[in-house]
């Protein structure tokens, strides 16, 4: 009976992939590595430039935070052995929690282990049956498995295309629940900007809430450095915002912020933060210590030298003849590069691989079959030596594969 369940589950698309690359010893699956600190890192025996993390500020290999957390297993131990609803709550989840809600100008903020847990927690307690979820073809897989928990209707738009967001918004109108809209900041694999602005004018007039997803946008954009809807001037309108302490702030974690009734609402009911355990001392002391520097004027410092950096390379990589789509509501830590096919997309990560450079490679169903891409991440790690090498490498081995 088992043998049969898990004969199925390897017959899925992802595991057979996997299996197959793996048997031509070119797999970008599971590749395990031995140092992770600074723009080179060691892989399975070689030193490799890390052009594939979201690292973008730098911060998790940043001595300071690796103390702060240090610091606080030290103060608390290595973990919280319960939930937030018991004995799982610290000084430590309010501190970051009250200095979230702060940040994002908000009333209230609630800490989740992980971002992937905020985003499930906070849509299938808020959503129901009858309930209408609205997200961006390009929703990022929490986004979604959160709205099918929800049970409400998921309804999808083109990707960052107002008017299909209009249409969608209008068909749905006789429907008799409630509607949310949710977007991320920045898109993760394609290192595309949402047009907020106009997203939020559609949402008003059409009635509909609004939650932004700013789990890649944090510590880069915005006065504050909170995101993607500071930037562009909207902050207060969003009804919903999410936020991950996993990428930029170099820790693991998720957040919600909003209404002291939203947050209220999903201390008592959302079930992927009252039946998990809480976040470990050690994140929360790394991402609060992230956190305080991101704040200070050096925050600016850092986020300032990522963008040059990255326009800096996507120039390099121009001028190597490499097609970029770049966003043009800005600029973006995240360049990527259409390949097309999922085989042709591991040659050429392999090929890269092995001139000692690591991207990231989205394969369906990350990206939709026949559009996977390569993800250039530029972090604050990163010289501009290891620019011009990567420049280099991606061009050798991009240039004469036909984009689509
Ligand atoms: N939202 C988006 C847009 C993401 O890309 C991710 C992670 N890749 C998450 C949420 C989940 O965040 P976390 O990694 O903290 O679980």
């Amino acid at each position: 009976m088992v043998h049969t369940l898990i004969e199925r589950l390897a017959e899925t698309d992802r595991p057979r992939l996997v299996a197959e690359l793996r048997s031509r010893g070119i797999s970008p699956f599971y590749r395990t590595a031995e140092s992770m600190i600074g723009s080179s890192v060691r892989l399975e025996g070689r030193d490799v430039l890390m052009f594939g993390s979201n690292n973008y500020l730098g911060l998790a290999g940043d001595i300071r935070v690796r103390s702060a957390a240090v610091e606080q297993i030290h103060r608390y131990g290595s973990a919280t052995t319960g939930s937030r609803l018991l004995n799982g709550s610290n000084k430590l989840h309010v501190e970051i929690e009250e200095l979230i809600a702060g940040w994002y100008r908000a009333v209230d903020a609630l800490v989740f282990t992980s971002g992937y847990t905020a985003n499930v927690g906070v849509l299938s307690a808020l959503m129901g049956s009858g309930d209408i979820i609205v997200v961006d073809e390009y929703a990022h897989a929490s986004i979604i498995d959160g709205a099918r928990l929800s049970g409400a209707q998921i309804l999808r738009f083109e990707h960052n295309n107002v008017e299909s967001l209009r249409n969608v918004l209008t068909a749905a109108e006789t429907a008799a629940g409630e509607a949310l809209v949710v977007v991320d900041g920045l898109y993760s694999m394609e290192g595309s900007l949402a047009p907020l602005p106009e997203i939020v004018a559609i949402c008003q007039d059409r009635g509909a809430a609004i939650m932004v997803d700013e789990a890649h946008s944090l510590g880069l954009y915005g006065e504050s450095l909170c995101g993607w809807a500071e930037e562009c001037g909207v902050l207060g309108e969003v009804d919903i915002l999410m936020g991950s302490l996993s990428k930029g702030l170099g820790s693991t974690g998720g957040f919600i912020a909003g209404s002291a009734e939203l947050i209220a609402g999903l201390k008592g009911t959302a079930r992927s933060h009252l039946f998990t355990t809480s976040a470990t001392p050690a994140s929360l002391g790394a991402a609060l210590e992230s956190l305080r520097i991101v704040m200070s004027p050096e925050g600016r410092d850092i986020a300032h030298q990522v963008r040059t950096s990255s326009a800096h390379l996507a120039h390099l990589l121009h001028e190597q003849g490499v097609a970029l789509d770049l966003p043009r509501a800005g600029w973006s830590p995240i360049l990527s590069v259409k390949i097309g096919s999922d085989e042709e997309a591991v040659e050429v990560w392999n090929e890269i691989l092995n001139s000692g450079v690591y991207v990231g490679v989205a394969l369906h169903p990350a990206v939709p079959r026949g559009r996977s891409i390569l993800r250039i991440c530029v972090t604050a790690d990163h010289r501009p030596d290891d620019l011009r090498h990567v420049a280099d490498v991606i061009g050798t081995a991009v240039v004469g594969v036909p984009a689509l």
